[in-house]
C-alpha cells in the first residue's frame, strides 16, 4: 500500500518503547492510499523522534484496516465504465448522479480538468 503521512499531532502523554530502544510518544496522523484518491484521518500511532517514524501497535493497524474496509466498497462503486458522448464539438463524459452528489458538483457549475496522460483524466470540483 502506497502510504504517506500527511500531518500528525501528539495528542497526549501516552508512550510505548520503539524497537531501537527510544521512546515512541502517541500520535494522530494521516494516511493516503489508492495514490493519494482516499484520506484516512485521525489515525492514532506513535512516533519515534530517533527512527522518525511512527510505529504502531496490532491494534492500531486492525484499526485503521476496517476503517479501509469502510472506505474501500463506496471506492470502487465510483470506478464505473461510461461511453463518451458527442455534444456540439466536445465530448461529454455522463457523471453517474452519485458520483455528482459525492463530489458535491451540480449542472452549471466549474470543475477544472486535467490530463494526467495518454489513459488518465482528473476532474476535480472547485
Ligand atoms: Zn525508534
Amino acid at each position: 500500500m502506497g502510504k504517506k503521512s500527511l500531518e500528525r499531532k501528539v495528542i497526549n502523554m501516552e508512550k510505548i518503547k520503539c524497537a531501537c530502544g527510544e521512546t515512541a510518544q502517541k500520535i494522530t496522523t494521516e494516511m493516503e492510499l489508492f495514490g493519494g484518491d482516499v484520506t484516512v484521518r485521525n489515525i492514532e500511532a506513535y512516533y519515534c523522534p530517533k527512527c522518525k517514524e511512527e510505529v504502531m501497535t496490532t491494534e492500531q493497524i486492525q484499526k485503521v484496516k476496517d476503517n479501509v474496509k469502510s472506505l474501500v466498497p463506496s471506492y470502487e462503486k465510483f470506478s464505473v465504465r461510461k461511453k463518451i458522448a458527442q455534444l456540439g464539438n466536445s465530448v461529454t463524459v455522463p457523471l453517474p448522479k452519485e458520483v455528482a452528489d459525492f463530489l458535491g458538483i451540480h449542472k452549471g457549475d466549474e470543475v477544472r480538468i486535467t490530463v494526467k496522460d495518454k489513459h488518465r483524466l482528473i476532474v476535480e470540483s472547485a
